[in-house]
Parts: structure tokens; sequence; C-alpha cells
């Protein structure tokens, strides 16, 4: 159906999350009939400056119940949006944080209004694959992917302090070639952990949960992973980590529970730098602490020119805190999450405002997810350059995987895909 794209209403249902919690399923329903649909995802190690996540409270379900926010949808957000065109997104998206009047999307919930944003632009897409509609006739880029390998930290019992091991495959021709060198990764990597007697299990995102002994252990045996399967670490596959080191920082110091020691802000940076120099390591996330400003400015200004350093709990997805970070030096690249911003509008132009500061972008998953694959569409659509999605298992992050796949071969000749300039280390 295609036509005007006038919303009659919009509703909502609770379904459930890969953690197997609740979660916020929003319909923006046409005039016309057409209807667009997402589903809010949910974090484990959320930045403090995020969209705040309108949970019921109480003893049910842990707390995590949504019925308030559904409600909210319901009776709040339906009436006021009704009439308005789904084309027009950042008028939807004013509306939306008009009524909701605070600063952290706490009064409606950031998951109500991050669910009937994303459908309000799948609604306005109609007929159109999401992708194609927001890249209208620019020239497409495949997102280089990054792949979780070892999930630790809140996301594996903080069984091992740092919260991803993953991998990039920088020297892959395709998108589709690089899922089939992440598929040899992620076999050897578990054959590797079993034969170690070091599998305990499969972490939120679907990577090993591992029992190293040591940090390094896990780097170790990812680089022993890459090479088993016979590729050229660095070259052809490269790492990329996840500090999320918040998670780790308690009383102005950076706590390794693993090796049994901490680290002042210097400190950590030094291990860090060492790992960059033993390590084919391209990339590395929240490094330090969401408020540990000066670490994030001399880790960047030490080897910003040789690795990414990405701000994800830093920056929130927060195009004042990602002008201020570029201004200050603090970050070279943006983690793009929708429901940290908590609107369409918000997350796009936190990514204009990363890519015109020449930062490289990554659009991201939560921890907490589902079927929903709305971030592979925006990744091409927005031309980010990287996706990451989580591990190499598990349905909730293969959709994603998929999709792209899906989009690569939809391109046909005209798909180019991102590989290691992506990074923008040159
Ligand atoms: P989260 O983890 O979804 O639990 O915040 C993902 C990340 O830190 O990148
Ligand atoms: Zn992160």
């Amino acid at each position: 159906m295609t036509g005007p794209t006038i919303i009659d209403r919009v509703t909502a249902r609770r379904v459930w999350d890969s953690r197997g919690r609740p979660t916020i399923e929003a319909d923006v329903i046409l005039q016309n009939g057409s209807i667009g649909r997402a589903i809010a995802p949910a974090g484990a190690s959320t930045g403090s400056g995020e969209a705040l996540d309108l949970r019921d409270g109480g003893s049910t379900l842990g707390g995590f119940d949504v019925n308030t926010a559904i409600g909210n949808i319901k009776s709040v957000i339906s009436p006021a949006l009704s009439g308005l065109a789904a084309s027009e997104q950042t008028t939807v998206d004013q509306a939306l944080l008009k009524l909701d009047g605070t600063e952290n999307k706490a009064h409606l919930g950031g998951n109500a209004i991050v669910a009937v944003s994303m459908a309000t632009l799948h609604a306005a897409a109609q007929q159109q694959p999401l992708w194609q509609f927001l890249l209208g006739d620019k020239p497409a880029l495949i997102p280089l992917p990054e792949i979780q390998i070892f999930g630790g930290g809140a996301h594996a019992g903080r069984r091992v302090d740092i919260q991803d091991f993953m991998i990039m495959p920088v020297g892959a021709a395709s998108f589709a070639q690089a899922l089939e060198w992440t598929a040899e990764v992620y076999h050897s990597a578990g054959l590797l952990l079993s034969d170690a007697g070091a599998l305990q299990g499969i972490a939120d995102e679907g990577g090993y949960w591992p029992a190293f002994q040591t940090n390094e252990e896990a780097l170790d045996c990812l680089v022993k992973a890459i090479e088993r399967s016979g590729y050229t670490p660095g070259e052809e596959v490269a790492i990329a980590l996840d500090i999320a080191a918040t998670e780790f920082f308690h009383n102005g110091r950076y706590h390794l529970t693993l090796d049994n020691r901490e680290y002042d802000t210097d400190e950590l940076s030094e291990l860090l730098v060492r790992w960059i120099e033993r390590y084919p390591i391209l990339s590395i996330e929240d490094p330090f602490a969401e408020n540990d400003t000066t670490g994030m400015q001399r880790f960047t200004q030490a080897v910003g020119d040789r690795i990414q350093v990405i701000g994800d709990d830093y920056l929130v997805t927060n195009a004042g805190r990602v002008a201020r970070a570029a201004r200050e030096q603090a970050c070279n690249g943006l983690l793009v999450k929708p429901n940290q911003a908590g609107t369409i509008t918000e997350t796009r132009t936190a990514l204009e405002v990363a890519h015109h500061a020449g930062f490289s972008t990554i659009v991201s998953a939560r921890s907490g997810e589902t079927e929903d694959v709305t971030i592979a569409h925006l990744a091409v659509g927005w031309s980010a350059g990287q996706i990451k999605v989580g591990s190499f298992a598990r349905s909730e992050r293969m959709a994603k995987w998929n999709e792209l796949l899906r989009i690569e071969e939809a391109l046909g000749a005209s798909a180019k895909f991102a590989g290691i300039s992506a990074l923008h280390l040159d």
C-alpha cells in the first residue's frame, strides 16, 4: 500500500527479549492501513546519561515489566500522534519529546519512545526496504561487522573483567565473506576453549563465556583462534575490545578482579597501550569510565592515530556529548544506539555530528535484543561504516547479520563493503 503516511493510531504490546525479559513492541498504524513495527532493546551495562528504560518495579518479573510504558503509548502517545505524517520523522519525534518533557525520557519511558520512533520510521518507508528509503540516491556502503567471540563483564557474571572480546574481518572483500571468516574464528575459539576445559557456556550476546585465568589469556586465545582458522591476525582479522570500564571503576580506581590488580587512570592506559603493542587490536570502546575525560583524552592522544577509540557509555549517542568529545579530542569514534538517545532524530543527529567531526561510527545492538532488525537497515541507510550486534550465535544476533546479507545481495554490483576504511585510520 502506498500513498500519504498519515498516522491513524499507535498501539503497543508486551513481547520478550533475549534475556527472557519483557519489552515493548509498538505498531504505528497509518490511515491507509499499513503498519510500521519496532521493538525496544535493553542494555545491561548502561551509561548513566542514557534515556531511561521505564520499568514497573515491584516483585513480579524481577520488576522488569513494562505495563506503565505500554499504557503511556496507548493513552498518551497515540492520541497525540494521530493525524501527523509518519514521513515527518522530526515532527513526530519532537511531539514525543514535548509529551515527555523530561531530560532523560523518564516520564513516558525511553523504551516506549524509541519503539514508537522506530516504528514511525518503518511506517514512513512503507513498501520500500528501510535501508533504501533512508539511503535514497546515495551510494551504498555495507558496514564492517564487529563480532563478539568471548563475552565478559556484566554479560557473563563478571567472569572476565573486559566485556567484549571481538573480531573485525578487516581484510574481507564483502560482508558475506566477513561472516564466513567469522564463523571459522567463532568455532575455532569454541574448540580451543573446550580443549582447555575453559568453556563455561554462552554469554548474553552469544559469545563464549570463558573461564580464563587472566584477561590477557583471552587475548592470547583469540589470536590463536584467528590463526587456527587460517587468517593473518591484524591484516585479515583484527581484534576489537569493549572494555566497558565504568563497570569496574570504583572509588577512583579500576579493578581488574580476574588479574587481582587495580589501576589508576595512567596505569590502566599503560596496560591498554601494552595490549595494543602486543596484540592486533584496532578498536577499543570505553577504555575509561564514563566520567574519566582525562583518561579518554590522554589515551586518544597517545593511540588515536593507530586505533579507534570509541565512546559508548562515554557518549550515550548524544550529539552534544559527541561535539564536546570532538573538541576535547576525547575519542575518535561513536557507538550509535537508538535507545540511548531515545528517538530516531536524536540518534541520527549524533551520527551526523560524529561524521562531521571525522569520527568513525558503529551502529550497535544492546545486550537485550529481539528479532527486530532495524539497526541493520540504519547502518546501511545512514552509511555508518560499521555495525556491532554481539556474537555469532543466538537468533536475535543472527537476524541482524542475515538481514545484512540480504541487503548486500539486493545491492548486487553496487554494494561496496566498507572494510578497514570504516575505521578512519590513515
Ligand atoms: P549493553 O552492552 O547493551 O549491556 O549496554 C553493549 C555495549 O556495552 O556495547
Ligand atoms: Zn559498550
